[in-house]
């Protein structure tokens, strides 16, 4: 199974609509109705429609990103038509195509006139604005308590002076005379009649006599803004945080693209984090560790918490505190800290301390080792 990325040829920073694109290329170049008969291409079209079902899909991209494809399978994530080891019917694939191209709406053209080469630039004259992404580094204490963050953004906004209709005046806007403000034209190719975009006004209908100033008539400009983007406590490195309209503005009256803001947390000194759990190392003494004794630890909450190490603790054992890891970012709870046990054998012995350490071994039984005694009882087993 290679990579979905590398199936559709794009980096894995890719925006949706890159995504989008070369998929299209790709399922236009493999569809079965365009190579009947050939096996191969019959695989790559599956290949290419099992990718972009999954890259296709913000919440699908992101555990792939995570988790590899497996993550997808069986888990419940695929949601509807994934089946394990990926898409097997051709009938699956096709569900794909249509829906990738089924979503252009309007414009005129069909599936049919994409498939055998009849471009129509139907959706040309409304555009969704770019979609961006954007890397953000947090410390460790704001991955636990969440934060706002203000970060600067360079995008296309809405032409404040011609409200984005790129006109200088209302009254420098003409209908267009080659459509009649359609913004399509009757097109004869062989035995079709096809409906395509006016080349004059490239489907808007109308024309500009005299263009905006601000925005030299393309409705946008460029503009460095502040944006408040809020992190939610249990980021963790990886996540992206959806903002919803923060990207590009739309072109002629088009829905703005999003802003996508990858999270990556800074490594704390102290804490490690597995999911929601917080892995923490003790270290305590020998003899601590077999009289037992209390600890105060530091908790990722900014907190302490009390922990008792019980008379005999093994080095290696972890102990498990609930409800003291990181918040769940979702909501739900918290994870727990794992205190994970080491004991130290201790160095640098007074002449004392090695007297009475002498006088312990001599009194030192069989029971107070009992993994040592099993090690040599096999053995022995093994020499007899
Ligand atoms: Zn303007
Ligand atoms: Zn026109």
């Amino acid at each position: 199974m290679s990579d979905y990325y590398e199936i559709l040829g794009v980096s894995r920073s890719a925006s949706q609509d890159e995504i989008k694109k070369a998929y299209r290329k790709l399922a236009l170049k493999y569809h079965p109705d365009k190579n009947p008969g050939n096996k191969e291409a019959e695989e790559k079209f599956k290949k290419v429609s099992e990718a972009y079902e999954v890259l296709n899909d913000e919440n699908k991209r992101h555990m792939y990103d995570q988790y590899g494809a497996d993550a997808l399978r069986g888990s419940g994530m695929g949601g509807g038509g994934f089946s394990p080891g990926g898409f097997s019917s051709m009938e699956e694939a096709l569900r794909t195509f249509m829906g990738a191209f089924g979503e252009k709406g309007g414009g005129g053209g069909s599936i049919l006139d994409s498939l055998f080469g009849f471009e129509t630039e139907g959706s040309e004259a409304v555009l969704r604005g770019a979609s961006k992404r954007m890397n953000l580094t947090i410390p460790f204490e704001e991955a636990v308590l969440g934060a706002e963050k203000e970060i600067a953004l360079t995008n296309f906004m809405i032409c404040p002076r011609c409200d984005g209709s790129g006109a200088k005046e209302r009254s420098s806007i003409k209908t267009c005379s080659s459509c009649g403000g359609r913004g399509s034209i009757h097109q004869s190719r062989g035995f079709f009649s096809m409906m395509s975009t006016c080349p004059h006004c490239r489907g808007q209908g109308k024309t500009i006599a005299e263009k905006c100033p601000e925005c030299s008539g393309g409705g946008r400009i460029k503009k460095r803004r502040k944006v408040q983007v809020k992190i939610p406590p249990g980021v963790d490195t990886g996540m992206r945080l959806k903002m919803g309209g923060y990207g590009d503005a739309g072109e002629g009256g088009g829905p703005p693209g999003d802003l996508f803001v990858y999270i990556t947390v800074t490594p704390h000194d102290f804490f490690k984090r597995d999911g929601d759990d917080v892995l923490v190392e003790l270290p305590i003494s020998f003899s601590e560790a077999a009289l037992g004794c209390k600890k105060e630890l530091p908790t990722p909450v900014q907190g302490t918490c009390r922990l008792t190490i019980p008379e005999g603790t093994q080095g290696g054992k972890i102990l498990r505190i609930r409800d003291e890891g990181m918040p769940n970012v979702h909501g739900q709870g918290k994870g727990d800290l794992l205190v994970h046990v080491i004991v130290e054998t201790p160095v640098s012995l007074s002449p004392k301390q090695k007297e009475l350490l002498l006088e312990f071994a001599k009194l030192e039984k069989e029971q107070n080792s009992p993994r040592k005694r099993s090690f040599l009882d096999k053995l022995k087993t093994l020499f007899s």
